[in-house]
């Protein structure tokens, strides 16, 4: 790492007692005695592939390559603890120099990592004459909660998604609030008995889900909550706010199972302050489908990466 962004970043992160050596020593220590719960998750974005550097302001897509792996600690119900950041930087980047770059990134992630009251524990940054690449590891704690994972929904569980699905692209896949306390209270009182984050798009995601946990999924599609840029994108795209709520990427909202009863309470009072929407019901067999199994079959679609 740069010795100016070390400067800059460490009059710049706020102290933590758990990141007991930080920035400035060949490695970082974290406080992690207490604990035998470690969640890791790693995810990489890239210029030309996830975003357009010449059309962003790199703060959001800092904020967006810490958010994205938020999201899946939040899809295991783990509260976040710490990242490492590495940054392979433009040697001549659209705006600025390489430094200032790299500074704006950390801009756009560290009020994020405050507001989840996560470390940036260190990381590497290098320069090339290639494109911007960031790749954030996490490492967050499940604590006395079990991890959600997708294999454990039953028949008869009724499938709920937090907030708002499709249109990501007109802004939200920066934007967006990854779902850490909502993911921590399903766990923490054993409310979800399945569950994902939706990053590729319902119908695919979905489908992962069930191969998990072995189950067929029938959709309730009317129910389904499409958000409001999906009925703006829809105007442009010939497609229905369904369809994009179906199939876009990046929504980044929690994808659950729940037995009915809980799935009634949580579509009532929300979660976390986040609304939750019932959108179908866990059947034995395989496929998702409209209605009834036998009926009209929903075919997983998204973003599928390379
Ligand atoms: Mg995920």
């Amino acid at each position: 790492m740069e010795p100016e962004l070390i400067q800059h970043l460490r009059s710049t992160l706020v102290g933590n007692p758990r990141l007991r050596i930080g920035l400035g020593d060949d490695a970082a220590l974290l406080d992690w005695r207490d604990r035998d719960d470690l969640v890791v998750t790693t995810d990489l974005i890239s210029d030309q592939v996830d975003f357009l550097l010449v059309e962003v302001d790199p703060r959001r897509i800092g904020r967006k390559s810490l958010a994205i792996n938020l999201s899946d600690l939040a899809a295991m119900g783990a509260e976040s603890i710490a990242v490492v950041v590495s940054l392979l930087l433009p040697r001549n980047p659209p705006h600025g120099t390489t430094l200032q770059l790299a500074t704006q990134l950390y801009e756009g992630m560290i009020p994020l990592a405050e507001q989840f009251d996560c470390i940036i524990a260190g990381g590497d940054t290098n320069s090339w004459n290639g494109p911007l690449a960031i790749s954030v590891t996490a490492f967050g704690a499940c604590g006395e909660a079990p991890p959600l994972v997708r294999s454990g929904a039953k028949p008869g569980d009724l499938l709920l998604v937090t907030g708002q699905l499709g249109g990501s692209i007109l802004g939200s896949h920066f934007d967006f609030t990854p779902r850490v306390h909502e993911g921590r209270k399903l766990s923490l009182d054993r409310l979800a008995t399945a569950a994902m984050d939706i990053s590729d798009g319902l119908l695919l995601d979905l489908s992962r889900l069930l191969k998990e946990s072995d189950l067929a999924a029938i959709l309730d599609l009317p129910a389904i909550p499409t958000s409001a840029a999906a009925a703006q994108l829809a105007d442009t795209t010939g497609k229905t706010p369904l369809e994009h709520a179906l199939a876009d990427g990046e929504d980044f909202e929690l994808l659950f199972t729940a037995s009915p009863e809980t799935a009634a309470r949580l579509v009532a009072e929300g979660i976390a302050g986040t609304a939750v929407t019932a959108i179908g019901t866990l059947v034995a067999g395989e496929g998702i489908w409209a209605d009834h199994v036998g009926g009209r079959r929903l075919q997983p679609q998204g973003f599928l990466h390379a």
